[in-house]
Order: C-alpha cells, then structure tokens, then sequence
C-alpha cells in the first residue's frame, strides 16, 4: 500500500453532520458527493450558511441577489438529501472574523449537536488558486467555534428559541474540503456523484453570471476521480481530518 494514499473514512462513525460555509454554492464543488453518501445511509447532515452570497453576481443587486442564491441553495440541498439549511445574516464578502460570528456557530453547534464538522480550507492559497476572503474567515471560525461549543465556560449563556439553556457539545472530527495536504476520503457511489453534480446545476443564476465556468460534470466528475485514485477506490471526496 502507498503511504501516500488517502485512509478511507468509516462512515458509520459519525452520526450528525453539520457543514459550515461562507456561501450558497461553497457545498457543491465535490463536497457534496459526500453528503448525498452520508445522507444515502441515514446520517443527518444540516447545511450552515454565514451569508447569503448577495454581493456574488456583479450584475445584480445584493437584495435580488441574495434571496436568489438561497433559493438555489435549497434547490441545491434538496439535490442531495439535506432538508435542514440554515443561512445566518453575516455580510457578504466583507465577512469578518469576530467573537460575534464564533457564538453565532457555536450556538448552531450545539443545536445541532454534530460528530462531524465539514467546512472549506482556510489557507492563503488552496489547490485551485488563491482563497477568498470569506472563505478564509469561515474556515477559521467553524475550527474555533466548534472547540468553543465544547466548552461549557466559552459562551455558557447559549440558549434555543425556547429559553433554555444550551449545553456544551463537542464534535468528534473536523473535516476540510479542498485542502492541500489531504489526510483522508469518503468513498462515494456513482449515484452520489450524479447527485451532487445536479446540486451544483442548481445554482443557475450564480453560474450563468460567471465566464468561463467548467460545466458541472466536467469538474465534480474530475474531483471526484481524482481523490477515488488517491484513495484507491473509483470516486471520493478528499478531506484532511482533525480529531477535535
Ligand atoms: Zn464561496
């Protein structure tokens, strides 16, 4: 065996996945092959949006844009099997890293009660070219807000809709997507990919308005096959894993 090659996840470790992003359509570029694979088995996954996308599509204003964007997000989710998509109000593209934001995650967190976080790599430059802005902060913030849900003395006033109290929760693993130095994969089916190319058709508005974009199966089609030929398996989905 190739030391080099990526160790297969076992998906029946995890029961809840939450996957916390900047942006509808952040989901779509390969990682969500593996949701349709987790949510295929019956693990929950739920969707955390920190904005709206509305300043993503320079033709169109952020009031029509953002409200289009999410719903091509839960177009995008349905595709998939995720019913439960939450989108915070943080601004687009001048997303910030804040204590404001980390509770807000957090909070979410310990809602959900997760024993996988999923969010997109952090670093300055990623495989694909240099990182976005947001991006940047969104990845920091789900790593820190995750440790953060765990302790029972950071944020102890956390509470539902109905008042009560939050208790602490902490996640078992982090995993980034589109990370450089990749550690592990989720084997998925044929059928997840078909399911998560259509999750990256839905966002029609979004793409129509960008040149130059690979048609969908051209490019989950290739990330998939790649991280499967790293993972010595047909089709994966690559992430580096921390245990948190
Ligand atoms: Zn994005």
């Amino acid at each position: 065996m190739n030391d080099d090659r990526l160790e297969l996840l076992d998906l029946d470790d995890t029961d809840r996945v939450l996957c916390i992003v900047a942006h509808p359509d952040d989901m779509e570029y390969g990682a969500s092959a593996a949701v349709a694979e987790w949510t295929d088995r019956g693990i929950p996954v739920t969707y955390l949006l920190l904005t709206s996308g509305e300043a993503g599509i320079d033709s169109m204003s952020p009031a029509e844009t953002g409200p289009a964007r999410a719903e091509e997000q839960r177009r995008a989710c349905a595709q998939v099997g995720v019913d439960d998509l939450r989108i915070l109000d943080f601004p687009d593209g001048v997303l910030e890293y804040s204590l404001d934001l980390r509770r807000a995650v957090a909070s979410v967190i310990r809602e959900v009660c997760p024993t996988t976080v999923v969010t997109l790599g952090w670093d300055m430059e990623m495989p694909w070219g240099l990182n976005q802005a947001d991006h940047r902060v969104a990845g920091v913030v789900a790593l820190d807000a995750a440790r953060d849900a765990g302790n029972r003395w950071v944020f102890p006033d956390i509470t539902a809709e109905d008042g009560r109290v939050l208790d602490r929760w902490q996640a078992e693993q982090l995993l980034v997507f589109g990370s450089a130095s990749a550690t592990h994969a989720v084997a998925v089916s044929a059928d997840a990919v078909e399911r998560s190319i259509a999750s990256l058709e839905q966002h029609k508005v979004y793409l129509a308005a960008l040149d130059d974009h690979p048609a969908p199966r051209d490019l989950i089609g290739g990330v998939t096959s790649e991280a499967g030929a790293q993972a010595g398996v047909d089709r994966a989905v690559a992430f580096h894993r921390y245990e948190l």
